[in-house]
C-alpha cells in the first residue's frame, strides 16, 4: 500500500500518526473519512492485529462502506475487527454480557412505537390522566434523561419538583422496570447500559481497554455526551484515539451531540495532536465556493482554511416552481435531461429533503415517469406502520397465538390494553399449559394458550375485572377476524373485512391528521396490491399471500442497482454524489420551521449546518428548488424562499423559472 499516492501529507501525517491522541478537523470533503480508512489498513500493515481495533462510525452503512474499502486495500483479514455504530458495538458488547445486567439472551430492542406503547401502559396502571401525561412527552423527557445518564433524582432537579416531575420519574422508574421484565433495552440504553456495565464491572472494562489498542472515530462532531464519555472510558488504557469531524457539519443537536466535544477533545486527552486538512477533493469549486458563503453566516465556529484543484464546473441551479407539483415535475425534467443528454446514471443523483414527508411528491412523480428511485433509510412500503400494522392483523387471523403480531395490534386503535397486560396473558399461558408452545407458528393443537386465555382472563393474575372485560372484548375481535379468515370470502373481500372488523380503518377514518390521511393512502395501496396478487393467483389463500408478501419486500431491499437515491439531509451525511437535489428550499421547511419559531439563533445556525451538509453532498452538479406555494393540511400556502438560497454568490448561480402550463 503506497500511501504517497493515495494521501496527501497531512493526511498520511494523520495516518501515521498511530500512537497518542490524534484529532482531525476538517472541512466536508476534505478526505477524513478517506484518512481514517487508510488508517485501519495502515495499522494492520504495521501488524496490528484487527482484534485490537475499534472503529466508530456514524451509520451502519458507512460502516459497510468502510469495511468493503479497508479489504480492498489488504484483503480480507478483518472479520475479528469491531467496526460499526456506537450502537451496534454496544449490542454487541452487551450481548457478551448479559449476565451481570440481569438480562438474558434473546433480547430485544425496543423501537419508539413499542416504548411509547409501554409508557402509555404505565400511565394507564398508574391511573394517571392521558390529558396531562401525554406518552409522546414523556417519551421526550426519558430520552433525555436517559441520553444524560440521569438517576430519576437528577431528573427531578433539571425540571422542578412538583407533583407533576415525581409522578414523571415514577414512570421513569416503573419504565425501566418494565424493560428489564420485558428482556428489552430502548435506543438509549444500548449505550447506556454500556456504561453501566462498565461503571459496575471493573474486570470487564479493563478486559475491553486492554483489547482496543487502537479506537478511531468518524463523523465526530455528531457524538452525544454519553458516547464521548464511553469512548474515553475504553480508549483509557492505551490512549490512541483518533477523531476526525468537522464542526461546520455538527447536525444532531436534537439528539444530544455536543459541538463541545469537538473543541474539549484537545483539553480531556492530554498531548493531542491536532491536524487540518485544507484541500477539498469532493466538489467543483463553485459549490465550494457556494458552500462556503452560506456557512460563512454562522458565528460559533473554528476557522478553517479551504481551497481545491477542482475546476469550477456548472453553475449552482436555484429553480422556482409554482408549487410542489411543478418541483416535482421540474425535477423529473432534468433528471431525464441528465440521463439522456450527459451521461449521468440515475444511480449518480442523490434528492435531499428536509424533512421525510416530503418525498411523497416526488415519488409520485417519479412513478408515474418511471423514474427508478430508491429510499434511503427511510421507510420502504412495507416498513411503515400501518402495513406492518394491516399485516399483523392478518397473521392474527391466520394465527391467534403470533404474540409479536398480537402485541402490534393489541391497543391500535386504543383498546386499553398494552404489552404489559399480554405479557401476563402470556405468562399465564406458558405457566398453566407448560407443554405449549407459544412461539410456533402453526399449532397442531391450538384449543390451548393465549388465545384461549383471553377467553377466562380473570383466572390471570395481575388482572382485574375492568381489564378483563376489556380483554374479552378483544377476544370477541379475533374471533371475528378468524371467521373472516376461514370464510368463502375472497382474498380481497377477506383483507378489507379484517380491516373493518378490527376498527382500524375507523381509526384513521375518524382521525383528521394529515398524517392519517397518509395512512389511509397506504393502506388502499395495500388493498390495490392484495387485488393484484389474487388476479394473478386465485388458488391462493391468506396464508400464502403473507409468505408470498415476505418474499417482495426482501427482494424490494435488493433492488437498489440503478436508482436514484432520496433520503433526508440527516441520513446523507458523510455520503457524497455526483449530483446533488436540495429540494423544498423554502422558509419553514429548510429552515425548519421549529427552528424559526424558538427565535435562538442557535437553532437556525444547526438548519445552516445541515444546508452546508446538503451542499457538500454534490460532487459535480447541485440544484437547490424551491415551490412558490404548497398544500398544507389540505390548504395553499403562500412560500418565501429559503434564507439560505439569499447567502448564495450570485456569481456561481443560475436561476431557473418551472412553470406548469405556460
Ligand atoms: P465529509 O465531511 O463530507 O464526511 P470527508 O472529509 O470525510 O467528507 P471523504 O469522503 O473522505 O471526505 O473524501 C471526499 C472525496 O475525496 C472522496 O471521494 C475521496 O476518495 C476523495 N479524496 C480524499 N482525499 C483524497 C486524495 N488525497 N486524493 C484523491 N482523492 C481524495
Ligand atoms: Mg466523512
Amino acid at each position: 500500500m503506497d500511501l504517497t499516492v493515495a494521501l496527501n501529507e497531512r493526511q498520511r501525517q494523520a495516518v501515521e500518526t498511530t500512537e497518542g491522541a490524534v484529532l482531525v478537523l476538517a472541512g466536508a470533503g476534505s478526505g477524513k473519512t478517506r484518512a481514517l480508512t487508510y488508517r485501519i489498513a495502515y495499522l494492520i500493515e504495521q501488524g496490528v492485529d484487527p482484534y485490537n481495533i475499534l472503529t466508530l462510525t456514524f451509520t451502519n452503512k458507512a460502516a459497510e462502506d468502510m469495511e468493503q474499502k479497508v479489504k480492498k486495500l489488504i484483503g480480507d483479514q478483518i472479520s475479528n475487527m469491531y467496526l460499526g455504530t456506537f450502537h451496534s458495538v454496544c449490542v454487541r458488547i452487551l450481548s457478551q454480557n448479559l449476565e451481570p445486567l440481569g438480562y438474558e439472551s434473546g433480547f430485544v430492542i425496543y423501537d419508539q412505537s413499542e416504548t411509547k406503547a409501554l409508557v402509555s401502559d404505565i400511565i394507564v396502571t398508574f391511573d394517571l390522566d392521558k390529558e396531562k401525561y401525554d406518552p409522546q412527552s414523556i417519551c421526550r423527557i426519558i430520552n433525555k434523561a436517559k441520553q444524560n445518564l440521569w438517576t430519576t433524582e437528577e431528573l427531578i432537579d433539571y425540571y422542578e419538583d412538583t407533583d407533576f416531575y415525581q409522578n414523571i420519574a415514577e414512570i421513569y422508574v416503573k419504565y425501566n422496570e418494565a424493560l428489564q421484565d420485558n428482556n428489552a433495552f430502548d435506543f438509549n440504553d444500548l449505550i447506556g447500559k454500556t456504561i453501566e456495565l462498565f461503571e459496575e464491572n471493573e474486570e470487564i472494562l479493563e478486559k475491553y481497554q486492554e483489547r482496543f489498542k487502537y479506537v478511531l472515530i468518524d463523523e465526530y462532531q455528531d457524538t452525544s455526551p454519553v458516547q464521548y464519555q464511553l469512548a474515553r472510558m475504553l480508549s483509557r488504557k492505551h490512549n490512541n484515539i483518533f477523531a476526525v469531524g468537522d464542526d461546520y457539519q455538527s447536525i444532531y443537536k436534537f439528539r444530544g451531540a455536543d459541538m463541545s466535544n469537538i473543541l474539549d477533545f484537545s483539553t480531556d486527552f492530554a498531548d493531542c495532536k491536532v491536524i487540518k486538512l485544507e484541500r477539498n477533493y469532493r466538489c467543483k469549486a463553485n459549490i465550494i465556493e457556494a458552500s462556503n458563503a452560506v456557512i460563512e453566516h454562522n458565528y460559533n465556529q473554528s476557522d478553517k482554511q479551504a481551497w481545491t484543484d477542482n475546476e469550477p464546473g456548472e453553475p449552482i441551479v436555484i429553480a422556482e416552481a409554482s408549487d410542489e407539483y411543478g418541483e416535482a415535475d421540474y425535477i423529473v425534467d432534468e433528471i431525464n435531461n441528465l440521463v439522456r443528454f450527459t451521461g449521468y446514471d440515475y444511480s449518480d443523483i442523490a434528492i435531499l429533503y428536509r424533512s421525510n414527508h416530503q418525498s411523497r411528491v416526488l415519488e409520485e412523480a417519479f412513478v408515474k415517469q418511471r423514474i427508478p428511485y430508491y429510499i434511503v433509510g427511510g421507510l420502504g412500503f412495507y416498513d411503515r406502520k400501518e402495513i406492518k400494522d394491516i399485516i399483523s392483523y392478518l397473521k392474527v387471523a391466520v394465527n391467534p397465538q403470533d404474540t409479536v403480531a398480537l402485541k402490534r395490534i393489541v391497543n391500535t386503535p386504543k383498546r386499553g390494553l398494552g404489552p404489559r397486560t399480554i405479557d401476563k396473558l402470556i405468562n399465564h399461558a406458558q405457566e398453566h399449559v407448560p407443554e405449549f408452545d407459544l412461539f410456533s407458528f402453526a399449532q397442531e393443537d391450538n384449543t390451548l394458550g393465549l388465545f384461549d386465555v383471553m377467553q377466562e382472563p380473570t383466572q390471570v393474575s395481575g388482572i382485574g375485572k375492568k381489564k378483563a372485560a376489556k380483554v374479552r372484548q378483544f377476544h370477541e375481535t379475533l374471533e371475528q377476524l378468524i371467521a373472516v379468515k376461514e370464510s368463502d370470502l375472497s382474498l380481497p373481500q377477506q383483507v378489507d373485512q379484517i380491516l373493518k372488523k378490527s376498527g382500524y380503518q375507523a381509526m384513521l377514518e375518524l382521525d383528521t391528521s394529515e398524517n392519517a390521511q397518509t395512512r389511509l393512502e397506504n393502506i388502499n395501496e395495500f388493498l390495490a396490491l392484495t387485488n393484484n396478487y389474487y388476479q394473478k393467483n386465485k388458488s391462493r389463500d391468506l396464508e400464502d399471500f403473507l409468505r408470498d408478501l415476505r418474499l417482495f419486500s426482501d427482494q424490494d431491499d435488493l433492488n437498489e442497482a440503478n436508482q436514484v437515491k432520496m433520503m433526508t439531509v440527516h441520513a446523507a451525511k458523510g455520503l457524497e454524489f455526483p449530483v446533488v437535489f436540495v429540494v423544498g428550499v423554502e422558509e419553514e421547511i429548510f429552515p425548519h420551521y421549529r427552528s424559526i419559531t424558538t427565535g435562538e439563533r442557535e437553532d437556525i445556525e444547526e438548519e445552516r449546518r445541515l444546508c452546508y451538509v446538503a451542499m457538500t453532498r454534490a460532487e459535480d452538479r447541485l440544484f437547490m428548488s424551491y415551490a412558490r406555494e404548497r398544500k398544507k393540511y389540505g390548504e395553499t400556502q403562500e412560500m418565501i424562499p429559503s434564507r439560505f438560497l439569499d447567502e448564495l454568490p450570485r456569481e456561481v448561480v443560475l436561476e431557473k423559472y418551472h412553470d406548469l402550463g405556460f
